[in-house]
């Protein structure tokens, strides 16, 4: 009888995280639906990204969910959505502009039902809290209070077909080990995107946090970055 793979959702961004993380969830032999938000994001080009990292490493689907989360929206109130000039200056103190309201809480809950509707119980999630701007919705406390949320909230927990579990494989790995996984399972980082505020025609600032991020990700890991900068 062959084996059939276990199903999973895997929030994919078009980020270099995300993209190491479906690969950590394709070679777990999982059958992976990535799923990303088109929530009006000024660094849309991630999601052409998040197109070509899902189709390279063999995800079976790739959905994006449209959520308007612009000012226009109502909603903004982030330096990714809003009129807020994205910071160059490299980190300060506290929670960022780049920060988005719940942002990880309200795609985890889409990540949800859907997996509700595909039959999974798996839901992946690039979040790291190592070389990450201290957004509040990456950390481990966040992570495990999501999956009892999960457990409590859905009628295939309730009925006890499964047992739903947030995988966040990244959490405690520095951005150059993260590469270096990633290199290892066959990612290629030249398909990903991690720019806050990239030119028209998509090269990376070099400048903002999430540039500063990767950078410093591709010094440690001792590989160059193959995205292109202005
Ligand atoms: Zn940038």
């Amino acid at each position: 009888m062959s084996e059939i793979a276990k199903q999973a959702v895997v929030l994919v961004s078009g980020g270099l995280d995300s993209a190491t993380t479906l690969a950590i969830a394709r070679r777990a032999g999982f059958a992976c639906h990535a799923l990303s938000f088109d929530y009006g994001q000024r660094h849309r080009f991630e999601l052409e990204a998040a197109r070509a990292v899902s189709a390279a490493l063999g995800a079976v689907d790739h959905r994006v969910v449209t959520l308007d989360l612009t000012a226009a929206g109502g909603f903004g109130h982030s330096a990714l959505t809003d009129r807020i000039d994205v910071p160059k200056a490299g980190p300060g103190a506290g929670i960022p502009v780049t920060y988005v309201p719940a942002r990880n809480t309200i795609f985890l809950s889409i990540a949800l039902g859907y997996a509700e509707v595909v039959g999974a119980f798996d839901i992946f999630i690039g979040v790291n809290a190592v070389d990450y701007s201290g957004y509040p919705d990456c950390r481990p406390a966040f992570i495990a209070a999501f999956e009892r949320l999960a457990n409590l909230a859905t009628a295939a927990a309730v009925e006890d077909k499964g047992r739903f579990t947030i995988h966040a494989p990244l959490i405690d790995l520095t951005k150059g080990q993260i590469i270096r996984t990633g290199l290892s399972l066959g990612v290629d980082y030249s398909l990903t995107h991690s720019c806050y505020d990239p030119s028209a025609d998509g090269a990376s600032c070099g400048q903002c946090d999430s540039c500063r991020l990767r950078r410093a990700g591709f010094e440690q890991a001792g590989v160059r970055d193959p995205v292109r900068y202005r």
